[in-house]
């Protein structure tokens, strides 16, 4: 039987039908743009989120790198918030890669929501003692949460109020979508860029695709050469990712109420406490009591489960993480504390 693993939605594994469809790929060398299944994807991704182009890459790292650096220039700035991402969690790329200055800023009382009058006040003036502010940068879902509704319009209004662009770091886009009923398109509508992962709850081995104008894609496209990203027959990737697109969105709704129910029923029990931002889509975050780390780490070990270490935790449901295994991880908690 294979392991309850809930250290992230990433860990998910090609089900047999993808697997055919990976291996009956139709592909050609995508350098030479000859790849029908790279070209598919993209198309079909541009359209679901109403973008003129799309553009294949092996990683949301590399996405959102070719995304910055398309939009800004040696010596641009780009706000964003303090552990987006796009500036904590991606090597400092956009600085090293691109000489582009991240100007992070602290969220307000939301996780992900960066205040927009706080986004006002970091723009620089035309001075040749500052960077050029040039884009701004958000993330769906942060911490798990969508970002509010109407928020994403004001910022915009901030945006087009000083000729600044709007980048959305969108890997869990797809979730944000599920949960509030709105259309990715709608979700995207503002942006001039947005990234999406295909490889974390839509179950796709590899894959992100950087979705916006042809002009950006096009930037894009030649960094994306330049950091060693055109890769050749990727169509059989590229299959994998367009299969995920057309059959694993409308599931998402089930790993949401698995979080939930794993919400819910950690709530109910002592020695452990839920923290905000729980089960709004696939993700729980808990503090588990210091005495009962080594217990949890012990019975979630013989049950076969994987967790993450440590007293504060992120646990993650997706694709291969089904209703009871829900069940058998509350009663390995249980069980511990
Ligand atoms: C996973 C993730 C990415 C991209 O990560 P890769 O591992 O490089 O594909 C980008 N942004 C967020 C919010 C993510 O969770």
């Amino acid at each position: 039987m294979s392991k309850i693993d809930l250290r992230s939605d990433t860990v998910t594994k090609p089900t047999k039908e993808m697997r055919a469809v990976i291996a009956n790929a139709d592909v050609g060398d995508d350098v030479f743009g000859d790849d029908p299944s790279v070209n598919a994807l993209q198309d079909f991704a541009a359209n679901l989120l109403g973008k003129e182009a799309a553009l294949f890459c092996p990683t949301g790292t590399q996405s959102n790198l070719v995304g910055i650096l398309a939009h800004c220039q040696r010596g641009d700035e780009y706000i964003v918030g303090q552990s987006a991402h796009t500036y904590l969690y991606e090597g400092g790329g956009a600085a090293v890669l691109g000489s582009v200055q991240p100007q992070p800023l602290e969220y307000g009382d939301v996780d992900g929501v960066i205040p927009p009058e706080k986004i006002k006040g970091a723009i620089k003036e035309d001075d040749a003692h500052f960077a050029k502010t040039k884009l701004i940068c958000l993330e769906n879902t942060k911490g798990g949460r969508p970002l509010p509704d109407g928020y994403v319009r004001e910022v915009k209004q901030v945006a087009d109020a000083h000729g600044l662009s709007m980048h959305l770091d969108g890997a869990r886009l797809f979730n944000a979508a599920v949960k509030t009923g709105q259309s990715v398109k709608d979700l995207a509508a503002d942006f001039d860029s947005v990234s999406i992962c295909l490889s974390k709850g839509l179950g796709a081995p590899v894959g992100s695709l950087l979705v916006g104008s042809a002009e950006i894609v096009n930037k894009a496209h030649r960094w994306r050469k330049m950091t060693g990203g055109g890769m050749r027959q990727a169509g059989i990737l590229a299959a994998a990712g367009l299969y995920a697109l057309q059959n694993n969105v409308a599931r998402l709704a089930d790993d949401h109420a698995n979080a939930q129910k794993l919400a819910d029923g950690l709530r109910d029990m002592n020695g452990v406490e839920v923290l905000d931002g729980s089960g709004l889509t696939n993700m729980v975050f808990v503090r588990v009591d210091e005495t009962r780390v080594d217990a949890l780490s012990e019975h979630a070990e013989a049950a076969g489960m994987i967790l993450p270490a440590g007293s504060n935790v992120r646990l993650v449901t997706h694709l291969d993480v089904s209703a009871d295994d829900i069940e058998r991880v509350l009663e390995v908690f249980q069980k511990s504390l």
